[in-house]
């Protein structure tokens, strides 16, 4: 028989409310984020959606590096986001800060700054730059083999 845990469980790998942050990367993974939604790749027959409140999220896309001006405002939506949840990483900037590196004005790669404010954060690297709206489809479903 079915719990409501597992029923929640299984709604939620079967169709996912994403939420997406630029960070203050370039804006390539942003074109290469809404590409998903193109009938092209069509994301949404996956039961994958985009919503426009973290409130709403399941998972969040995060791409760039964080700036200091970000910080706070990305901090607050994790907080914001219902449990469980967790993020993809779009691009080399928000896995390692790529040509970022350095940079006065950067304070950190996503997971670092979410973890100061939840250390228990779940994320799934999708790194290239930008990376393919294919391998971000496949970060985010491996990310729910994961929850
Ligand atoms: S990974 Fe490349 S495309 Fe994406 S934000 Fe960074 S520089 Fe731009």
């Amino acid at each position: 028989m079915l719990t409501a845990p597992s029923i929640f469980a299984r709604a939620l790998r079967r169709s996912p409310w994403v939420f997406h942050v630029g960070t203050s990367g370039c804006n390539n993974c942003d074109i290469e984020i809404a590409d998903c939604l193109t009938p092209r790749f069509d994301v949404e027959r996956f039961g994958i959606r985009l919503v426009g409140s973290p409130r709403h999220a399941d998972l969040m896309l995060i791409s760039g590096p964080v700036s200091r001006a970000c910080r706070e405002v990305l901090q607050q939506a994790w907080l914001d986001m219902p449990r469980p949840r967790a993020a993809v990483c779009v691009g080399v900037c928000a896995c390692s800060m790529g040509a970022y590196r350095d940079a006065y004005s950067v304070a950190g790669p996503p997971d670092t700054v979410i973890r100061e404010v939840d250390p228990a954060a779940k994320f799934v690297y999708v790194p290239g730059c930008p990376p393919k709206p294919e391998a971000i489809i496949a970060g985010i479903v491996r990310l729910l083999g994961e929850l």
